[in-house]
């Protein structure tokens, strides 16, 4: 898989806001907004959309759930955010690397559309 645009943002090539990193992930402010707070958490490993993660990915995935409780009680929403996944770009995914969403600070409508 060649280069994605996330890969470039956690070796430094692009500059981005990184607001957490650890070892097997990274979240970055979305530079387009949809929420006040719109967090994208990104593993390192350049999955390219989540129906194509493997069984070996699974330590990974969970990782970035528990990611999730960490960031967002560190930013103090934790009692009210939305995670979304878009998976495939009829789902509306752009980059071909693996991210969750993180949006939080509005009112959040289901279904989300
Ligand atoms: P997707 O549409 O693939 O689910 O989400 C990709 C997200 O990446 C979009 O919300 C888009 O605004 C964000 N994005 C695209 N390019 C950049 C960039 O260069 N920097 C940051 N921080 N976000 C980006």
């Amino acid at each position: 898989m060649s280069e994605t645009l996330f890969t470039k943002i956690i070796n430094r090539q692009i500059p981005a806001d990184i607001v957490y990193e650890d070892e097997h992930c990274f979240a970055i402010r979305d530079i387009n907004p949809q929420a006040p707070v719109h967090l994208l958490l990104i593993p390192k490993k350049p999955i390219d959309r989540l129906s194509n993660a493997q069984a070996e990915d699974q330590a990974l995935l969970g990782h970035l759930m528990l990611a999730v409780g960490t960031i967002t009680r560190e930013l103090k929403i934790e009692n009210a955010f939305r995670l979304a996944v878009n998976n495939g770009a009829d789902a509306g995914q752009s980059v071909f690397h693996l991210h969750l969403h993180i949006l939080a600070g509005r009112a959040l409508t289901w279904p989300p559309g």
